[in-house]
Parts: C-alpha cells; sequence; structure tokens
C-alpha cells in the first residue's frame, strides 16, 4: 500500500545515470533504503535535493524486499546552517554514522526519529559537543542498549560514594563491586549524576544541564569507550575527531581521560 511519511537522509549515492539510492530515517517505518527514479531529471515529483540531513516528506511502496520505491520527495528543512559550520556538521554526521551503522532496517522508533529532529534542532544554537553527547545518551537509552548510569550494575545498589565506569559491563559501577571489574576507571559522582539525570529527564529540559568541561571529558570518554566496544564504532576514537574534541574541553583540566 503506498505511504507517506518523514525522514532524514542518512546517506545517499546515485545509481545509473539518473537515479539516486538513499537510506532514509522514517517516523513510522524506521530506517529505509529508497531508490529515486529518474531523481536526476523529473523535478516535479522531487523538490528536495535530498541532501544528508536534509528532512522530507516522502511517498513510498513499501514491499518485502529491502528496496523500496519513492515517487516523491518534499523538502521540509535542509538545516542550511550544516553547510556553513563543518564543526556542527561532522558531529552530526558522525551521529547518522553510527544510527546507520546500529538500526536495522523497519525497526520503527519514534522515540529516535524525535531525537535527531531536536538535536538537529537544537545544535544551530547550542555548543556542538553538549548536543553531540546528549544525542548520544538518549540514544543509547532509545534504541535498547542502554548504559547503567543510575544504579550499580555489578550488585544493584545505589551509588553512592566512589563510583567508576566499567566499559565491559556497559555501565557504572560501586566500590564495593570495584574489584570484580579488571576495566573500571574512576568518575567523579558529578558526572555519574550528569549521566543519570540526561539518561532520564525529557529532551525538552535536558538541555539545561550545565557540567564542568572536566565531567564533559569524562562522559566523553565513557561513550568513546562504550562505542567502541560493544558497537565497533570507532569514529568517537579517530585522533582528528579527538583532538578536535578534547580542544573544546577547558586546557585546565588535570585528568588524563584519553
Ligand atoms: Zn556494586
Amino acid at each position: 500500500m503506498i505511504q507517506k511519511d518523514v525522514g532524514f537522509v542518512i546517506r545517499r549515492h546515485n545509481f545509473r545515470e539518473t537515479s539516486l539510492i538513499a537510506t532514509i530515517y522514517t517516523s513510522r517505518f524506521g530506517k529505509i533504503s529508497g531508490i529515486f527514479k529518474g531523481f536526476y531529471t523529473s523535478k516535479k515529483e522531487f523538490s528536495s535535493h535530498l541532501d544528508i540531513f536534509s528532512l522530507n516528506e516522502f511517498i513510498f511502496y513499501p514491499k518485502k524486499s529491502e528496496i523500496w520505491l519513492v515517487s516523491h520527495a518534499d523538502l521540509i528543512s535542509d538545516y542550511q546552517y550544516l553547510r556553513n559550520n563543518i564543526s556542527k556538521a561532522r558531529a552530526a554526521g558522525i551521529l547518522f554514522n553510527l544510527i546507520d551503522k546500529t538500526m536495522q532496517v523497519w525497526d520503527e522508533n519514534k522515540y529516535v526519529f524525535d531525537l535527531i529532529k531536536n538535536c538537529l534542532d537544537l545544535i544551530e544554537e547550542e555548543r556542538e559537543l553538549k548536543i553531540f553527547y546528549i544525542f548520544l545518551i538518549k540514544f543509547l537509552t532509545f534504541s535498547g542498549f542502554q548504559p547503567e548510569f543510575s544504579r550499580c550494575i555489578g550488585c544493584n545498589n545505589k551509588l553512592s560514594r566512589n563510583i567508576a565506569f566499567s566499559v565491559s559491563k556497559g555501565g557504572l559501577i560501586c566500590e564495593d563491586c570495584f574489584n570484580n571489574a579488571r576495566d573500571a576507571k574512576i568518575i567523579s559522582k558529578q558526572t555519574s549524576r550528569v549521566l543519570s539525570y540526561i539518561q532520564e529527564t525529557d529532551f525538552s529540559l535536558v538541555s539545561r544541564v550545565k557540567p564542568t568541561p572536566e565531567c564533559e571529558k569524562q562522559i566523553f570518554y565513557i561513550l568513546k569507550e562504550f562505542l567502541a566496544y560493544h558497537f565497533e564504532f570507532n569514529e568517537l576514537a579517530d585522533p582528528k575527531i579527538f583532538r578536535h574534541i578534547m580542544m573544546s574541553f577547558n586546557k585546565t583540566d588535570k585528568v588524563g581521560y584519553s
């Protein structure tokens, strides 16, 4: 049956002379692959350039085969500011690559769709690094990979004094369980509070959070390790990106999270 839905262009490549194939994250169907036949010739059906990051309304024909025929695409927003800001575009690009890598096709998830939209709306005004880690914490939570940030992942007790992060266990651990996790790394109490606050708080409020640079560095370290260990997603550890992100932290920081 013919369907209409909105979606973000995650990835695209040309197909033959005149057509285009794109990966799209839609509101009601999750990630889909669509072919736009005659994209470069029929201007009437496709009013959008289908740039990466753009939000469009699509008309398509869902079927069992992997690639769906898309007959219309109308641009809703192309997030123009991303074309003029390399740093924000790079941050958004990493997030889109992560969605592409981790989300299965046709696995509908309205929370993830809304999260993408909220982040692209907000990243224009806010510091990209902050939106970046808010997105990652919420994305891991909404998509079911949920790192444990509220209780000890070893004994389920409340976290109180010394708190550490264990990448192999996938969450925070208390000092009683510390010895059972060889990869545990101590983090500050503020970091643990911010992680759990971002995970549990509605997006409309969460961007008000104001962690210290030291705290942000620990959050970034935790997310980098988590994504590399559990998803083999190493883009945060890319030396060029890593250096860029580290430069945006306060230089007075003394703890070596790298
Ligand atoms: Zn414990």
